[in-house]
């Protein structure tokens, strides 16, 4: 049960609430065309392989800087079940917060045990429509749905995030869909807007795939703006 890590930052901000270590996590299933970690799609590229108890060493010697919790990103950490189960064991030993960054591609019964030990979802819904959501991610809606249906049957806290795509994940119709489907869910405390970047396209060059978003430019603060108006309109905490 050694877990693929590809990398992990003792200070994470962004990965869920207060100051957190997180883990970002080896293999992804999902093709996004905007993904600034490419580099995490192979299960076995360039990795520490480690066991839970190394990982959760890591996190100790830090424990007093990192009051918000414990996170474990990707990649889709979901690939990787076993591993994770027995990190958050671990941190709940401890009495630490835990949260996972997913798509919500991945679901059966071994990420249910993992929803168990898990105090926070971080919930990528990276489109409403699944024809777009595929040419995105290349992956179908469906599983993701079925995984937030669940996050809300157990009553699990999640953020949800939207990564806003000049051209790709900016249409109006498409962001009402969204809030509208996002809003039926009270387990929903948090929706964040990611607005597309270009940081990663070091990454797609070095490892020569065709990266097909090289024109897009970020979007401006008046669409990142607009986008927020429709999800209040809905009632969306953004
Ligand atoms: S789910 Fe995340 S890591 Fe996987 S391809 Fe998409 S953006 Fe990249």
């Amino acid at each position: 049960m050694n877990g693929y890590i590809h990398s992990f930052e003792s200070f994470g901000t962004k990965d869920g609430p207060g100051i957190r270590f997180v883990f970002f996590l080896q293999g992804c299933p999902l093709r996004c065309l905007y993904c600034h970690n490419p580099d995490t799609w192979n299960m076995k590229d360039n990795t520490y392989e480690m066991a839970p108890q190394e990982a959760f060493a890591e996190v100790v010697k830090v424990k007093n800087f990192v009051k918000g919790g414990v996170t474990v990103s990707g990649g889709e950490p979901l690939l990787q079940p076993d591993f994770i189960l027995e990190l958050f064991r671990l941190c709940k030993q401890e009495g630490m917060h835990t949260a996972i960054d997913t798509s919500g591609y991945i679901f059966n019964d071994k990420v249910k045990t993992v929803l168990d030990q898990t105090d926070l979802v971080l919930l990528d819904v990276k489109h409403i429509n699944p024809k777009k959501y595929e040419e995105l991610t290349t992956r179908p809606l469906e599983p993701t749905l079925r995984f937030i249906e669940y996050l809300a049957e157990i009553n699990k806290p999640v953020w949800v995030r939207y990564v806003l795509v000049p051209g790709y994940s900016n249409d109006e119709q498409d962001l009402n869909d969204w809030a509208r489907y996002i809003s039926g869910f009270s387990n929903v405390e948090r929706v964040d807007i990611l607005p597309f970047h270009q940081m990663g396209i070091h990454k797609w060059e070095k490892m020569e795939k065709d990266y097909k978003l090289k024109e897009v430019q970020p979007p401006t603060n008046e669409e990142i703006k607009q986008a927020e108006e429709i999800f209040k309109n809905h009632g969306l905490p953004v």
